[in-house]
C-alpha cells in the first residue's frame, strides 16, 4: 500500500504518537466497518470574510458517529486512518461528500461557496490523487475554484514530491491552503516553492492573544508577512470579541471559530445561512462602533 512512499520520519512520528492498546486496534477493526455502515458525515464551519462579512467558504470536518460509542474525535480517529491506510478511500468519500455538497448548496440558490478539505499525508502520496480531484470534480459538477485543499506543515518534508503535486493541482484550478500553520517545526523555505494561495494561523497563537505579547508579534508577523507573500490569511478558533479586534486590526482576511459559528450540519447552512449572514454582519458592526 501507500505507506512504502511515505517518508520514514512520519511513520515513526504516527507509531510513537498512537500506542498500540487494545482500544486502539479495536477502533481500527471499528473504522473499517464504518465507512460501508455509513458511520461518516460531514460538518462545515463558516469562513467570514473580514471585509465583506460574508460567509464565502466553509471547512469540511468529518465526524464519526459509532453505534455505541458516539462520537469519536478526528482527532482520535484521523492518526488511526493514515496509519491503517483507511485513510485513502475514506479521504475520497470525504473530498466527493463536500464538492457534491457545495454543488447542492448552489443549486439550492445559496450563493456560491468554497470549501475547504482537510487532506491527509497518505493522500498526498497516493499516486492517483490529481487524477481523482477532477474525476471528483466534474462528477460533482463543482468547479474548480470553489474547492480549497488543505495541508499541514507536516506535509513539507518531501518538498519536491510536494511542489510537484500541488503545482499539478493548481493547474487544474484549486486552491491551496497551508493548515496549522506556525506550528509544524518545518523551515519557512516551502513557502517560496508551493504554489499557495492561504495560510491558517492554529488557534493555539489566537487563544491567549490578549493576554499575551509573544502571541500577538507572532500572529503580527504572519499577517505581515503573508500580506508580502500576497497570501490569504484565515485565523482560525476565534471565540472572543477581543481576537477578532486584534485581527481585524492586522488586516486578516477570514476568520473561523466559535465566535461566529461553530461546525454545523449541511442543512443548518442551508436553513440558516441568513441567521449566519446576520449574526456574521452583527459581530462585525457591533466591533466596528467600538473603534
Ligand atoms: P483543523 O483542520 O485545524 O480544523 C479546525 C478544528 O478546530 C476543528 O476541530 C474545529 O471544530 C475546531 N475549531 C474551530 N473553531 C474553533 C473555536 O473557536 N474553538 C475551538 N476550541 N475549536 C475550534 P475538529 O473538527 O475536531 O477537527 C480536528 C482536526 O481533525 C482538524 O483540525 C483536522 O486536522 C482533523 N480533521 C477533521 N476533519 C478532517 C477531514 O475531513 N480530513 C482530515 N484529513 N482531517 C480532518
Ligand atoms: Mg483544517
Ligand atoms: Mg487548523
Ligand atoms: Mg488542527
Amino acid at each position: 500500500r501507500e505507506a512504502s512512499q511515505i517518508p520514514q520520519r512520519v511513520l515513526f512520528y504516527k507509531s510513537f504518537m498512537s500506542n498500540g492498546s487494545a482500544d486502539r486496534i479495536l477502533i481500527e477493526q471499528e473504522l473499517h466497518k464504518a465507512l460501508a455502515n455509513e458511520e461518516f458525515y460531514l460538518d462545515f464551519q463558516p469562513q467570514v470574510n473580514l471585509k465583506t462579512g460574508k460567509i464565502e467558504s466553509v471547512e469540511a470536518l468529518v465526524r464519526w458517529r459509532h453505534p455505541t460509542r458516539g462520537f469519536v474525535s478526528p482527532e482520535l480517529f484521523i492518526p488511526i486512518a493514515e496509519e491503517s491506510g483507511l485513510i485513502i478511500p475514506l479521504g475520497k468519500w470525504i473530498l466527493e461528500t463536500a464538492c457534491s455538497q457545495a454543488n447542492t448548496w448552489k443549486e439550492q440558490g445559496l450563493p456560491p461557496m468554497k470549501v475547504a478539505v482537510n487532506l491527509s499525508i497518505g493522500q498526498l502520496f497516493q499516486q492517483d490523487l490529481v487524477y481523482m480531484v477532477q474525476e471528483i470534480l466534474q462528477r460533482t459538477k463543482l468547479e474548480p475554484q470553489y474547492l480549497q485543499l488543505e495541508i499541514t506543515e507536516s506535509m513539507t518534508m518531501n518538498i519536491d514530491h510536494i511542489t510537484q503535486l500541488l503545482h499539478e493541482l493548481k493547474a487544474i484550478g484549486i486552491q491551496i491552503a497551508v493548515d496549522d500553520f506556525g506550528t509544524g517545526y518545518s523551515s519557512l523555505s516551502y513557502l517560496k516553492d508551493f504554489p499557495i494561495d492561504c495560510l491558517k494561523i492554529d488557534r493555539a497563537f489566537v487563544r491567549n492573544i490578549q493576554h499575551n505579547t509573544n502571541d500577538e508579534a507572532l500572529v503580527s508577523m504572519i499577517l505581515s508577512m503573508a500580506k508580502h507573500l500576497r497570501l490569504k490569511v484565515v485565523a482560525e478558533g476565534i471565540e472572543e470579541v477581543e481576537q477578532l479586534a486584534f485581527l481585524i486590526n492586522g488586516d486578516c482576511d477570514y476568520i473561523q471559530g466559535y465566535l461566529f459559528s461553530k461546525p454545523v450540519s449541511a442543512e443548518q447552512i442551508f436553513n440558516n445561512f441568513n441567521e449566519l449572514h446576520n449574526r456574521a454582519k452583527d459581530i462585525l458592526t457591533e466591533f466596528k462602533y467600538e473603534e
